[in-house]
């Protein structure tokens, strides 16, 4: 049984994810963590329910084999620092971490013994879709991105638009879409990374989309993928908990969990 404990427990994905755990019958959901945890605060999981502490430092005494973080950011960043220095393998779901931290943690879990998968998206098709538009700009010249998500989302773009993109642009040997020559409202051709246009949409009803449209002369490739459930994310999850161990330093992504 691998013990995992889950950062972030009160959150959407959080919540989610303590049930996943919970449910399966290789993991042991040993903690569940939250800001918003502590003054006894409860969760369900499979059979019970567990208690919500308010901080990763009340698992010192007894650490965790995987830490499963699904907070924000800068959070996301000392927890993985902490659990790093205390030989705890991370599985990192949260997005919006910078480059300059990717770097440094990079180097510390290098350092250390433990290792930490980051993906922008567990959801097993969008892996599939960033794996299918690396192929597509090796072949088109042009592409634009559009995501789309509930309005509570902090970052923008998302992590899965921004690791999309990269990969695009590693790939890609086309100028990219014409730039506008009328720019009447600004911000309607979108952001861009690299010869990649990205256009972030934030409505209610909306859960976790990403098109991505490829064009040359006389036609266009659209790769889409819907999330229209949180669940999707859980069998990625649970993979990258069972895998992280055998994934030497800092993996970004699920490619190699997958192996496609
Ligand atoms: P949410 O706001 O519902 O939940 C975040 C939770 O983290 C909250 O309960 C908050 O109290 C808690 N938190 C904040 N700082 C903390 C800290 N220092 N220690 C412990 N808990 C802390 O958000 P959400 O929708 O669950 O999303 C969480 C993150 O996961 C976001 O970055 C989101 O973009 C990302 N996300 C990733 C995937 C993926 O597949 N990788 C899918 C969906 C969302």
């Amino acid at each position: 049984m691998i013990k995992v404990a889950v950062v972030g427990a009160l959150g959407k994905m959080g919540r989610a994810t303590v049930m996943a755990v919970s449910r399966d019958p290789e993991l042991d959901l040993t903690w569940a963590v939250d800001v918003a945890g502590g003054q006894g605060a409860m969760l369900p999981v499979d059979g019970g329910e567990i208690e919500v502490v308010e901080s990763i430092q009340a698992l010192e005494a007894d650490p965790p084999e995987v830490i499963v973080d699904f907070t924000q950011a800068s959070a996301a960043v000392e927890n993985v620092g902490w659990a790093l220095r205390k030989g705890v393998h991370c599985v990192v779901g949260t997005t919006g971490i910078g480059e300059k931290d990717l770097e440094r943690i990079k180097a510390l879990a290098d350092e250390t013994k433990a290792n930490v998968i980051i993906a922008p998206n567990f959801a097993l098709g969008a892996v599939l879709m960033m794996r299918f538009s690396e192929m597509a700009a090796r072949v088109f010249d042009q592409c634009e991105i559009i995501e789309l998500h509930h309005r509570a989302k902090l970052d923008s773009p998302s992590g899965t638009a921004l690791e999309t993109a990269a990969r695009i642009e590693a790939n890609i040997e086309g100028e990219g879409p014409p730039p506008s020559r009328e720019d009447s409202v600004r911000g309607t051709r979108g952001g861009e990374v690299g010869p990649v246009h990205i256009h972030s949409v934030r409505l209610d009803g909306l859960v976790a989309h990403q098109e991505v449209i490829f064009g040359s002369t006389g036609q266009t490739l659209t790769i889409r993928h819907d999330t229209t459930d949180r669940s999707c994310f859980m069998p990625g999850v649970i993979m990258a908990v069972k895998a992280v161990h055998r994934l030497g330093g800092l993996t970004l992504g699920l490619d190699d969990v997958l192996g496609v």
